[in-house]
C-alpha cells in the first residue's frame, strides 16, 4: 500500500473557512508563460488578482487531459478513483468496449457532492465530464461533448433561461474545430466564449451559490491551431505574426471578461481562483505505437496492412495478440490479459514481465533523428492507488516528455510521423497550468511554485470551511 496523500493547500497561505463563496474561472489549456511573463501587461484584470493574491504554475494529474484533468481538479482524486482516463473509456471487457466519456462514469465525489451534503450550493458552467446532466445542490449546464439536442441543464428549467440569456447562441464546444480555418475558428470560438460568459455572469448574480465553477474551451481550440504562430520553439514558428496578435487578442477578451465578472461578486467574502487544466507546447509529432507493439511481435493483425492506416481494433487478431495501444497525447497501453479480455492469452503470471519489457523498450524508441527521447513508461500501479472497474491503463507512456503523441497508425515505414492522427495540430498538453489565486482568505504572497492540481478542491474546501476529501 501506498501512504496517504498529503492534504494541503501547497504554497499557498490560505485562511480556513474566510470565504462564504468562491468563483473559480477554468480556461482549458491557458498557459503560465502567455499570462505571468510574456502578455502580462496586456491583461491588466488578471494581474490585479496576482497583484492581490498568489500566482504560480499548476502541476497537471495523470494523465494531463482535459476531461479527467478537470474531475480530478474538481475532486482531489486521481484518475484511478475516477476510473477515467481520457476522452474515451473502457466500458467492458472486451477491447473495443470503448466509449465516450460521460458524467456517469466518473466514480469518485466531487466537491459539489461535499459542499452539497453541507447545504452549500453550487453553480457549474461548461466543466468538461458533466454531460449528461446530474442532480446536484446547485445548478449545472454541462461542458463539452454534450450532444446536439441533448439534455444540458440541472434542474431541466434552467436550458429555458441559457437560450434567453444567449439568445439561443450558446455553444459547449466549435464542432469540427480541427477542420476550420484559422479565421473561421477565431470568429467561432470568439462568438461562443462571448456567450458563455454572458451566461456566467448572469448566473453570477443570482447570489445563490457558494461555489460557481465554469471552464471555458475556447483557448484549447484556438492553441491546438495557432500555436505555431507564439512559440519561438515551434518548428514551423516564423516570427511575430498576425495570428499571434489574435491569440493575444483572445487572451485580452478573457481577461476583460473575468474582471467584469470578479467585479461583480467582489464582496469581500469571495475567494476567486483562475485555473488551468494543463498548459500548452509544441507539438513535434508523434510515435506510431501500435506499429511499434506490431514489429514486436506483440500485436497481430487478421490481415497485414499495405498502407499506413490508423489500427482498427476488429481487424485484431486476439489469439495471438499481447498488447494493443489506444492514442492520444499519452498512449494507454492495456495487455491481453486471460480473465480479464475475453480472448485473453497473457497469464497473470507472465504480465510483470511482459510490461517491464515493453516499458523499457518504449522508453528506447529512439528520436526521428536517432537521438534519444525523454519517453517514460509508468505502471497502473505507480500512478494510481486505486483501479476501478479495472479500467487504468497497464502502461501509461508519455513520449518524449509530451512533446510527441501516441498514434495508432499501423502500417508504415516509419514509426514517427509529424501529424497527428487526426491531422495537423499545433499544440501538446504541457505538464504546467496556471493557478490565481486571490480574494477572501488567500493571502498576497505572490508567485509561488509547486502548486497542483490535485489540491484544488482542498484549498477551495478551506477556504470555504468544510471537510477536505478522504485520499
Ligand atoms: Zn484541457
Amino acid at each position: 500500500m501506498r501512504p496517504p496523500l498529503p492534504r494541503n493547500e501547497g504554497p499557498l497561505t490560505l485562511t480556513r473557512g474566510a470565504a462564504d463563496r468562491a468563483l473559480v474561472v477554468g480556461l482549458d489549456c491557458a498557459s503560465p508563460a502567455l499570462v505571468f511573463d510574456r502578455w502580462r501587461a496586456h491583461l491588466p484584470h488578471l494581474g490585479a488578482l496576482m497583484a492581490r493574491g498568489a500566482h504560480g504554475p499548476l502541476r497537471s494529474c495523470h494523465p494531463p487531459i482535459t476531461v479527467p484533468a478537470w474531475r480530478i481538479m474538481a475532486s482531489g482524486l486521481d484518475a484511478g478513483q475516477q476510473g477515467v482516463y481520457g476522452f474515451t473509456s473502457r466500458v467492458g471487457p472486451a477491447p473495443d468496449d470503448l466509449a465516450l466519456t460521460h458524467s456517469g462514469l466518473f466514480e469518485a465525489p466531487a466537491i459539489w457532492d461535499r459542499l452539497g451534503a453541507v447545504g452549500l450550493r453550487t453553480t457549474l458552467v461548461g466543466l468538461p465530464g458533466t454531460w449528461p446532466p446530474f442532480e446536484l445542490v446547485g445548478k449545472l449546464v454541462t461542458g463539452p461533448m454534450t450532444p446536439e439536442g441533448a439534455p444540458f441543464t440541472w434542474p431541466a428549467s434552467l436550458a429555458a433561461r441559457v437560450e434567453a440569456v444567449s439568445g439561443g447562441a450558446y455553444a459547449f464546444d466549435v464542432p469540427g474545430f480541427r477542420d476550420l480555418d484559422p479565421e473561421a475558428l477565431i470568429e467561432r470560438v470568439e462568438a461562443m466564449t462571448e456567450a458563455r460568459f454572458d451566461l456566467i455572469s448572469a448566473l453570477a448574480d443570482d447570489d445563490d451559490w457558494n461555489l460557481l465553477w465554469c471552464v471555458e474551451i475556447g483557448l484549447d481550440r484556438l492553441q491546438h491551431a495557432l500555436w505555431h504562430a507564439v512559440d519561438p520553439r515551434h518548428p514551423r514558428y516564423t516570427g511575430p505574426s498576425p495570428l499571434a496578435d489574435r491569440l493575444r487578442a483572445y487572451y485580452e477578451r478573457l481577461d476583460a471578461r473575468i474582471g467584469d465578472l470578479v467585479a461583480r461578486c467582489d464582496d469581500g467574502d469571495t475567494a476567486f481562483f483562475v485555473v488551468s487544466d494543463h498548459g500548452a507546447r509544441p507539438m513535434e509529432g508523434g510515435v506510431l505505437i501500435n506499429e511499434w507493439l506490431r514489429r514486436q511481435g506483440h500485436l497481430r493483425l487478421k490481415r497485414e496492412p499495405t498502407s499506413p492506416e490508423r489500427l482498427a481494433l476488429r481487424d485484431v487478431d486476439w489469439t495471438r495478440t499481447r498488447a494493443w495501444a489506444a492514442g492520444g497525447y499519452c498512449a494507454r497501453v492495456f495487455l491481453n490479459l486471460t480473465g480479464r479480455e475475453p480472448e485473453g492469452i497473457v497469464t497473470p503470471e507472465q504480465a510483470p514481465a511482459l510490461l517491464a519489457e515493453l516499458a523499457a523498450g518504449l522508453e528506447a524508441i529512439p528520436g526521428p533523428k536517432g537521438d534519444p527521447m525523454k519517453t517514460r513508461a509508468h505502471l497502473a500501479d505507480d500512478l494510481y492507488g486505486v483501479n476501478r472497474r479495472g479500467a487504468a491503463p497497464d502502461l501509461t507512456v508519455y513520449f518524449d516528455d509530451l512533446a510527441r503523441r501516441a498514434l495508432e497508425t499501423v502500417g508504415a515505414d516509419s514509426l514517427h510521423a509529424e501529424a497527428n492522427d487526426e491531422g495537423f495540430d499545433a499544440a501538446n498538453h504541457d505538464w504546467e497550468g496556471l493557478l490565481i489565486a486571490a480574494g477572501a482568505g488567500v493571502a498576497a504572497t505572490g508567485r509561488v511554485e509547486g502548486a497542483a492540481l490535485m489540491d484544488v478542491a482542498s484549498m477551495l474546501e478551506r477556504l470555504l470551511g468544510v471537510a477536505e476529501a478522504a485520499r
